[in-house]
């Protein structure tokens, strides 16, 4: 799968999907990592892309995968410099997206100022969610976030808790990137990430805009 889907059945192939680092407090807390004074960026592949409704799978022998449950954010139109006050107007709509890591390669990556590309971009590191269109979500900036491994909640957040803001996050990568239609920002993760296993269920939601069940299977 290298497309996303909106709820009306339309499929979209992103030219990038972009993630934001140490966007959670408490989550900055739990990696004993430091709050930077701007966002923290990096990027997945397309290939990362996976439809969440499906089994998951999840490589082996590359050490611990762990879940980062965040809001995605489906852009809408080009822009490059684009002023923070009009940003929100370059969004499409919302999806709900696992950050799939590798951490224990990411931990080695950090230790010597290395990349995290394949730690974060490995295949089917971004399973994704329908994404609704903006008109249908609402307070965005006050979503719950929720992730449960069997049965069990491992992940709890709120969007308000966002350190950079949608807006804000738009408006600093778009310095940088241009942004395209139906490119994805992954917005950062709330506390309480872990390592998956194969069998796990996994049943996640963001308030109005996703509820997902799925599970955890071996890669080959
Ligand atoms: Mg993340």
């Amino acid at each position: 799968m290298k497309h996303i889907r909106f709820t009306d059945g339309k499929t979209y192939e992103p030219s990038k999907i972009i993630g934001i680092g140490r966007n959670y407090v408490a989550h900055i807390n739990e990696m004993n990592s430091e709050r930077t004074e701007e966002p923290v960026i990096f990027l997945k592949p397309n290939s990362a892309l996976h439809d969440i409704y499906k089994p998951i799978p999840i490589p082996q022998n590359m050490g611990s995968v762990h879940h980062e449950i965040e809001l995605a954010v489906c852009i809408g139109r080009d822009g490059k410099h684009i002023p923070r006050a009009d940003a929100m107007d370059y969004v499409e709509g919302y999806g709900l997206a696992l950050d799939l890591t590798l951490r224990d390669v990411q931990s080695a990556a950090k230790q010597k100022g290395l990349p995290w590309a394949l730690a974060k971009g490995f295949d089917r590191s971004c399973p994704v969610s329908e994404f609704v269109y903006k008109e249908q979500a609402e307070q965005v900036n006050n979503l719950n976030l929720r992730l449960m491994v069997n049965g069990a909640v491992r992940q709890e957040g709120n969007t308000k808790q966002m350190l950079f803001g949608i807006d804000e996050i738009i408006a600093y990568v778009s310095r940088f990137i241009s942004l395209l239609p139906r490119d994805i920002i992954l917005t950062g993760t709330p506390a309480g990430v872990g390592p998956l296993q194969n069998g796990d269920t996994i049943e996640a939601s963001i308030d109005n805009i996703a509820q997902v069940k799925t599970s955890v299977i071996r890669d080959k």
